[in-house]
C-alpha cells in the first residue's frame, strides 16, 4: 500500500506513539482520523499536524465502547471518503502484583483488583477486537480491495511481573493478529502487530528516574526507543504487501 493512498484511523492518537503515527502518516500524504478519548489531546495532534501534506480529522471515541466504535468507523469512512487502514494503538496500564505479601506478617496484604484487570482488558484487548471487527465489516461491505490492520502490542506480552492484566491483553492481541490475518486474508485485509519495548512517551515520563534507569539497564541497546522508531515498523507493515499475521519486535533487544 502506498502511504499517500492510506485512509487510516489511529486510536489513542491524542498522545505518545499514536500522535507520532498520525503525524508520520500525514507527513507522507495520508488521510488520518485522530481518535482518542481526550479531545484536548486530539486538538494538540491536529495543531502539530497543521500544514502537513496529508489531512487529519478529529474523532472523540472510546475503543472499549461498542457504540462509540461503530460511530467512529462510520464517521471515518464518511470524512475520508473510505477507509483502508486501522492502527489499534490506544492502551492503558494499571500495574500491580497478583498478590502482595506483607514482609512482617507473611500474609497477603493486597492484590490486583478485578476492576484494574477489567479496565485494562477492556481498552487493550476488547478495544482492538471491536475496532477490527467494525473495520472489517466496513471495508468488506464497501468493496475495498486491500486494507491493513496494525495492532500495537508490547514486549510485556511475554509475561512481565506486575502486569497480569496488561501482559494477558498484549499477548492476546498477538494471538488475534495471527488468526485475524488468516480469517481476513480472503477479503484483502492484512493484519500485523508491532511490539515495542520501553518507548519515550508520557507513560515513561511519569516513572521514578531510578526505576527507569534500572529498566533501561536491562535493554541491550541501553536506551529507550523513540515513537519515530516504532512508526518505522508501522510504515513497513503498511507498505509491504506480503506481510501479514506476524509481530515485529522493536525493543532494543529487550526480553522481559
Ligand atoms: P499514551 O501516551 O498514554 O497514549 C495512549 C492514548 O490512548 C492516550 O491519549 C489515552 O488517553 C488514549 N486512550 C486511553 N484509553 C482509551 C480509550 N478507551 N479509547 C481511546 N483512546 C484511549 O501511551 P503510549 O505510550 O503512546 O502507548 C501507545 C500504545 O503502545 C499502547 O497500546 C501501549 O500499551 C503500547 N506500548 C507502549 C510502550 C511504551 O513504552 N510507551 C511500550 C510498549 C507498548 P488518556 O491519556 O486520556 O488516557
Amino acid at each position: 500500500m502506498k502511504l499517500d493512498e492510506v485512509k487510516a484511523i489511529v486510536t489513542g492518537a491524542g498522545s505518545g506513539m499514536g500522535r507520532a503515527f498520525a503525524l508520520g502518516l500525514a507527513s507522507a500524504g495520508a488521510q488520518v482520523v485522530v481518535a482518542d478519548v481526550s479531545m484536548d489531546g486530539i486538538r494538540e495532534t491536529l495543531d502539530e499536524g497543521a500544514g502537513l501534506p496529508g489531512k487529519l480529522f478529529p474523532c472523540e471515541a472510546d475503543v472499549s465502547s461498542e457504540e462509540s466504535v461503530r460511530a467512529m468507523i462510520e464517521r471515518a469512512a464518511a470524512d475520508m471518503g473510505g477507509l483502508n487502514a486501522l492502527v489499534n494503538n490506544a492502551g492503558i496500564f494499571r500495574d500491580g502484583l497478583l498478590v502482595k505479601v506483607d514482609k512482617q506478617t507473611g500474609k497477603v496484604s493486597g492484590a490486583m483488583s478485578l476492576e484494574n484487570w477489567n479496565k485494562v482488558l477492556a481498552v487493550d484487548l476488547t478495544g482492538p477486537f471491536l475496532c477490527t471487527r467494525e473495520f472489517a465489516r466496513q471495508v468488506i461491505d464497501s468493496g475495498t480491495k486491500s486494507s491493513v490492520v496494525i495492532n500495537i502490542s508490547s514486549v510485556s506480552r511475554a509475561g512481565n511481573r506486575g502486569q497480569s492484566n496488561y501482559s494477558a491483553a498484549k499477548a492476546g492481541l498477538v494471538a488475534d493478529t495471527k488468526l485475524w490475518a488468516e480469517e481476513l486474508a480472503r477479503y484483502g485485509i492484512r493484519v500485523g502487530a508491532v511490539a515495542p519495548g520501553f518507548i519515550q512517551t508520557p507513560i515513561l515520563d511519569g516513572m521514578r528516574p531510578d526505576m527507569l534507569e534500572a529498566m533501561v539497564s536491562q535493554v541491550p541497546l541501553r536506551r529507550t526507543g523513540t515513537p519515530h522508531e516504532i512508526f518505522q515498523g508501522v510504515k513497513f507493515i503498511l507498505e509491504c504487501d506480503y506481510f501479514t499475521g506476524r509481530c515485529l519486535d522493536i525493543d532494543g533487544g529487550l526480553h522481559v
